[in-house]
């Protein structure tokens, strides 16, 4: 429990939410500002700064949550599609630094929530970036 954060207040109960779920391990909510209906988010109830710190057995457990919660947007609440994503450090657009994964319901006719500009692959050296990642991964 880290006392200045959100999730932990919310996991702890000092901070009211829209529980959608709960287990021993994964909690999942509404999130405040909602992208679309039904934007959730899924936390682990240990504090982790973000998916890259998490054990391997707790992301399973969160990303399960995840994959249900989407699985119910597109039979239940009308959606045609689910952006399922997490925000890993400022750069990257996290705000809060508690691991948690984003389920954003897509539903057609709507404007794009998430647009992803591309960068000029001419001045990249993609050989040189594969294997740089290949060869610490
Ligand atoms: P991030 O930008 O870190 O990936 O996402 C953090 C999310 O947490 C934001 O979408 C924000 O709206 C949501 N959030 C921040 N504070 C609260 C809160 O007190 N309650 C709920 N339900 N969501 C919150």
């Amino acid at each position: 429990m880290k006392h200045d954060d959100v999730f932990c207040k919310i996991i702890n109960g000092e901070i009211p939410c829209h529980k959608i779920y709960e287990d021993d391990d994964v909690l999942a909510f509404l999130d405040i500002s909602q992208l679309s209906k039904g934007h959730a988010l899924v936390v682990s109830k240990k504090h982790y700064d973000n998916f890259l710190s998490v054990p391997h057995e707790e992301m399973h457990k969160v990303m399960d949550v995840a994959q249900r919660i989407g699985q119910v947007s597109i039979k239940f609440l009308g959606a045609s599609g689910v952006n399922i994503l997490t925000n890993c450090y400022e750069s990257a657009g996290q705000t809060v630094m508690h691991f948690h994964v984003h389920v954003i319901p897509r539903y057609s006719g709507e404007e794009k929530v998430i647009e992803f500009k591309n960068v000029n692959t001419e001045e990249l050296n993609l050989p040189s970036i594969a294997s740089t990642i290949k060869n610490n991964i």
